[in-house]
Parts: C-alpha cells; structure tokens; sequence
C-alpha cells in the first residue's frame, strides 16, 4: 500500500482499478524521405479539413454536454489549426526537409509545444496540451485511423483513469459512466482540463507525482482529503467505504431540506444564493435548490475564448442563466480580468505584483469599449429575469461614478436602437479596505454590497492568495476581517441596503452563526454547499442572544 498526495480539483470519493491512459495518438512518427513534397502539403491540408470536421463534431457534442465552456474548447483548437503561422511552419518543414507530413507535424508541434511551455503564464503554458492534442490527432488522421484513439470508447468497466496531463478532448471523450475518477501526474488547476474535470462533477486530483501505478491496479481515491492510495489495504477500503455510505447518507438526509426555508430555529431568515461560473452552473444551482444566484463571474467566457465574446455571444449566456433562474435573482459581475485571471488576447503587459495590478474594475475602465460591450450583454439580457450587476475590485466612489456615467451611456444607445432591456440593480463587492472604509459612501451610491472575502482576506492581511508558501498565514477568520464585515453591515443597513458574502468564507460553518449574528443578508455558495449550510442555519438557535 502506498499514498500519495495531490491538489483536489473536485472533491469525491472512488475506490476502483486504476486505468492508465498512455498520452498522445500512440502513433510513433519517424522521418520518411519524400519526393513530392507538393502532395505531401496536400496530405497534411487533407488532414486539416478532416480534424476540423472532427473538431466541430466534438464541440456541438460538449455544447449539448457541458455547454459553452465545453464547446469554446474545440473551437479554440479549430483556431489553433488555422493558425497561418503554424500551417507556414509545417509546410516549410516538409519542403526544406523533404520529410513526411507526420514528421513535419510531430517537429513542430513539439518546438510551439516547448515555447508555450516556457512562458510564465499558466493559461499559455495549458496552450501546450491544446498543441499536442491537435499534432496527435492529425497524425491519427494521416495514419489511416479513421477513430478517435481506443481508450475513448473501450472503458468496458470502472475505473480511475491516471494520465500524465489530460486534454479537454480526453475527458470529454471518456465514457463517463464507466469514470470513478481522474488521476493525473501534472496539470495546472487552472487548465482547461480542471475546468471541465469540476463542471462534469467528477472526483480529480492533479499533481500525483508517483512511479508505483501499474495498469488495473487496485486504488482508493480520497479526493476530499487529496489523496490517492495504491493498492490499499483492507482496513483502508473498508474506512473509505464507511465514509462514502456516510456521506450517502447525510446526503439523502439534505434532499429532504429542499424547498425548505433556510431560516433559524427563531425565525431569522438569510438568502441562501450560488457562486457559479458557466452558464451550465444555474441547472446545478437549481438542482441544489439555490434561492438565486449570489455570483455569476463572467471571466469564464473570456477565458476560454480565443478572442472576445461578442455582445450576442455574452447575450445569450447571461439571458440562459437569467431564464432557467427566474424569478429567482441572477447577480451577474463584470469582468474581472487581470491577476491570475489572464488570456493572451487581453495582451495585458506583464506586471511585477499582478494582485496588485491592472484588474477587475480597472481594466473595465480603461476600456470603456470592452466595458459597454458587456454591460449592452447584460441591460438586454435583463429583460428575461431578474438580473442585478456588480462590480469587482471597488476602491473609490469615483469609480462608481464613472461606472454609472458609461452605463447611462449604454442605456441611451439602446433606446436610440430601440433595444428592449431592462435597468438592473447596481451593486459592488467589497473586496478591498478602501472600500470597507468608505462603505458609508459606496452605501449611497450602490444599490447592494457583497463582500468578496478571498480578496478582502489577500489586501487585509497582505497575502497573496496565489503564493502556495504563505497557506499556514491566510487566515481569513483574523479579527481585522470580521471587525470589516462588522462595520460594512452596519453601513448597509444604515442605507436601507441588502449585503451577502460571496467569498470562499460564505460557506464556512464555524462563522454561519457569526455572519447571521452581524445581519448579513445573503450568503452565496458553490452549488453542492447550499445544502449543508442550509442545515447549518436551520439549527442554529439565536434566541438566547436576545
Ligand atoms: C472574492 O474575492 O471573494 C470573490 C468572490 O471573487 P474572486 O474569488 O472571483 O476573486
Ligand atoms: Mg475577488
């Protein structure tokens, strides 16, 4: 028996054989001396047309799937493989070298693959997996092999698949009934493949560095506690199988809490709303009885787009979320780029403390066109459900000014275009201690506050939230952020408006007596903690307070 430890990208539990999945198309590509190198251009441009062919399919497979965040994927790699420079490369490689179309490939998709590789940006450095999976495919093609690769389909039983780094195609391609679980050795948890591994609700772990898997080897994945064990013992087993039937069980018991109230034994009531970041989110939401949605970030169509999502593209999301919500709230919150959230096409120049930097708000300012592109989205989507907007990042009344003032201007634009849309509710988040100190004066000027703890805990206590090294000193229960949350209360209420708490601490239960205590209005969760918290507050008793 042999545990190892990884980074959870879902939480789950699976007990099952291991499949390894071996990386690439399993082709072996060597050099073949060509004569015509004319047809072998031809070759590979036959192969192209064919991928992309493949490529569409796959992307209207993952839409009826997973939705636009799964289809955005294929199309980026369509985009990859029209890319003029790419094809010039490979075209050049075949007539200088008189060489294969596979060779030509496999050469130059391995030197993009080492320059995406090397870049200090982890959505770039995921740009390399997207590169090999389009190189492995066209080799697959020219081969004659007419399928997709064998372990797509051929998963006769179930198993946790382990691979060194997965490809958005791989998972969307597996057999899910027959998935327990994913495994893989690298991958960053920002990749496209974490994305798709936590909407599709399946137990993941990255980053399990271990030379012990052999192929159907039995294993026991914890992905609550982060680990993976190899060839467990009994004792092992039989604990995971105790902690599955009670987790079975207390999630029966939490079924029977929808459609309840999420008030306390006293009568206190608090909204209990959603963080969710595609559009699928809301049918998740819903599922887990979300009284509305507390947070809808918007950075996810940017990011896994190739360029900028239109105002019809954003339209339709906004207007799908506003929809399968209604008449249930939908906060919406603008853009909020910059920092770790980064996409090549922004072209936002490399910054010495990005926490600190072009982001959020700021980035929506400096480009009003951007900014008007997404508030148009969201005024028309407005007309199908209850949506409010607000506002990341807020340090200034300013800023709500200029805010107000390019809204104003996107509201005259859609009159004289004769638009139908509707005025939302305006809000903030209150995520820096600028904003917490002047909450008195963002409180007139905002129609709801939301408090962003996982920022507000980074600026308060000086820490950066992406800095693995500094987990043992973010504290986000520190007296300085509850004495924030105090005070930010108080000025709401003293405006007559609504404040929640949508950072990660919304969901955290030691504080839900607190937070209900202090006269926060809403909290808002990811959809599997509704449940759990709303338990949490249907047994708390504030009457001895009083
Ligand atoms: C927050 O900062 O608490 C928040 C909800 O926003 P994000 O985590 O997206 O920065
Ligand atoms: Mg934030």
């Amino acid at each position: 028996m042999y545990t190892c430890q990884g980074k959870i990208i879902q939480p789950g539990l699976a007990i099952g054989p291991i499949k390894i999945l071996s990386s690439g198309s399993g082709i072996s590509v060597s050099p073949v001396a060509i004569e015509d190198v004319e047809a072998e251009i031809g070759r590979f441009r036959n192969a192209r047309f064919t991928a992309t062919d493949e490529l569409r399919t796959l992307s209207e497979k993952a839409l009826a799937d997973v939705g636009k965040s799964g289809s955005a994927i294929f199309e980026a790699y369509m985009l990859l493989l029209a890319d003029e420079e790419y094809i010039v490369a490979v075209e050049k490689n075949i007539l200088a070298n008189h060489v294969n179309a596979e060779y030509a490939i496999d050469e130059t998709s391995r030197e993009l693959e080492a320059v995406f590789s090397a870049i200090d940006d982890e959505y770039i450095r995921a740009r390399a997996v997207d590169m090999r999976d389009i190189s492995s495919r066209l080799i697959r093609i020219l081969s004659g092999q007419k399928n997709e690769p064998g372990y797509a389909k051929d998963l006769t039983q179930p198993v946790i698949l382990y691979a060194d780094e997965l490809s958005p195609v791989d998972i969307l391609q597996l057999n899910r009934n027959m998935l327990l679980g994913l495994v893989t050795r690298s991958g960053s948890t920002n990749s496209h493949a974490a994305i798709l591994a936590r909407s599709l609700e399946i137990p993941a772990l990255f980053g399990i560095e271990t030379d012990r898997l052999s192929d159907m080897i039995p294993a026991a994945l914890d992905a609550y506690l982060g680990t993976l064990t190899i060839d467990p013992d009994r004792e092992t087993l039989r604990m995971l199988e105790q902690k599955k039937q009670s987790l079975a069980h207390q999630n029966r018991l939490l079924q029977e809490l929808k459609g309840q109230p999420s008030v306390t034994k006293d009568g206190h009531f608090i909204s209990l709303y959603a963080n969710i970041s595609g559009q699928n989110g809301a049918e998740n939401a819903l599922s887990n009885d979300a009284e509305g949605i507390g947070l809808l970030r918007t950075e996810f169509l940017y990011l896994e787009s190739a360029d900028y999502p239109s105002e019809e593209t954003q339209f339709q999301a906004y207007k799908k979320v506003a929809e399968t919500m209604a008449p249930r709230k939908v906060i919406i919150r603008t853009l909020d780029i910059g920092a770790d959230k980064q996409t090549g096409y922004f072209k936002l120049k490399k910054e010495e403390n990005p926490a600190l930097g072009l982001r959020g708000i700021r980035v929506c300012l400096t480009r009003p066109q951007l900014f008007k592109t997404q508030l148009r989205a969201l005024y028309r989507a407005g007309v199908y459900g209850q949506i409010a907007i607000m506002f990341p990042m807020i340090t200034s009344v300013e800023e709500l000014v200029s805010i107000k003032k390019i809204a104003a201007e996107v509201r005259l634009e859609l009159s004289e275009e004769k638009i139908p849309y509707q005025e939302p509710e305006m809000g903030i988040m209150i995520e820096t201690p600028a904003a917490v100190m002047i909450s008195d004066l963002l409180a007139g000027e905002a129609d709801f506050f939301s408090i962003g703890s996982n920022d507000l805990t980074q600026y308060t206590l000086a820490i950066d939230r992406q800095n693995e090294s500094l987990d043992a000193f973010y504290d986000p229960h520190h007296e300085a952020l509850l004495r924030m949350l105090r005070l930010v209360t108080e000025n709401a209420h003293k405006a007559n408006i609504r404040v929640g708490i949508c950072g990660e601490l919304a969901a955290d239960q030691s504080l839900t007596e607190t937070f209900l205590r202090m006269g926060i209005d809403e909290l808002s969760v990811s959809p599997s903690q509704i449940l759990p918290l709303r338990r949490k507050i249907r047994e708390t008793d504030l009457s001895h307070y009083n």
